[in-house]
């Protein structure tokens, strides 16, 4: 079974806050290569051209981390979601 196919079986349960808050500020200052943009393997980082600023769409966030990390310059805030909410992996 592929990635993907597994990726889709599981379910969300999206809060209304986002567990992941992004400086703009930071990010439109010091980061040039935006890695955020290229490791979340739900591909879930984009670039709003209208707003000029990078956008998550934190709903499907697997909980990997990969982005934190990846933010080298520190402009990516993220926490787990609240109990009872985020991905539930399914198996099988
Ligand atoms: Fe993407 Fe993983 Fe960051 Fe969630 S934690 S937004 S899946 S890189």
């Amino acid at each position: 079974m592929m990635v993907h196919e597994k990726i889709a079986k599981d379910a969300f349960k999206p809060d209304r806050e986002s567990h992941i808050k992004i400086d703009h500020n930071i990010c439109k200052e010091k980061c040039k290569i935006k890695y955020c943009l290229f490791v979340c393997p739900g591909h879930l980082y984009s670039f709003n051209e209208e707003l000029n600023e990078i956008c998550v769409e934190f709903a499907g966030c697997l909980e990997c981390g990969t982005c934190k990390i990846a933010c080298i310059e520190g402009a990516i805030d993220w926490s787990y979601p609240r109990g009872e909410y985020g991905v539930q992996y399914r198996y099988g």
